[in-house]
């Protein structure tokens, strides 16, 4: 078994865990762009309701629509970066490795979220950054 990059002696990204995440991503960009381009549809036909009523209705409506069109957007983002630092030769093995503390990302994590930018730890953290700056 050839390692692509060694990040931790206990964590180590296999070609074959590479191959894996990347289809995982891939297949997840795919449903992603689908269900932004359904939105797209969504959201073009409200444009044409003249109806001052409907357009009440219709506005709040496409303002959920862009909430959840932007919450798309954000994980297609994050869904790309990771496409990038996989995709040779613009990855130069950052794959897999936390943005914020530059440590290995467990392959436990990336198992259930292969475009996670961040490690445990410092996904954590945001999170409670996040929540306390509300
Ligand atoms: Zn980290």
């Amino acid at each position: 078994m050839r390692y692509l990059f060694n990040i931790r002696k206990n964590n180590m990204i296999t070609q074959q865990n590479l191959e894996k995440f990347k289809n995982k991503l891939e297949e997840e960009k795919r449903g992603l762009i689908s269900e932004i381009e359904r939105l797209k549809k969504i959201a073009d036909f409200g444009d044409d309701i003249d109806s001052l009523d409907e357009e009440a209705d219709e506005t709040e409506e496409y303002g959920n629509q862009l909430a959840v069109a932007q919450d798309l957007k954000n994980r297609l983002a994050d869904i790309d970066s990771a496409l990038l630092k996989i995709n040779p030769p613009s990855g130069k093995g950052e794959y897999g490795i936390c943005e914020k503390c530059k440590k290995g990302i467990s392959l436990e994590l990336l198992e259930v979220d292969p475009e996670s930018r961040l490690c445990k730890n410092c996904k954590r953290l945001s999170i409670n950054s996040k929540a306390a700056g509300k």
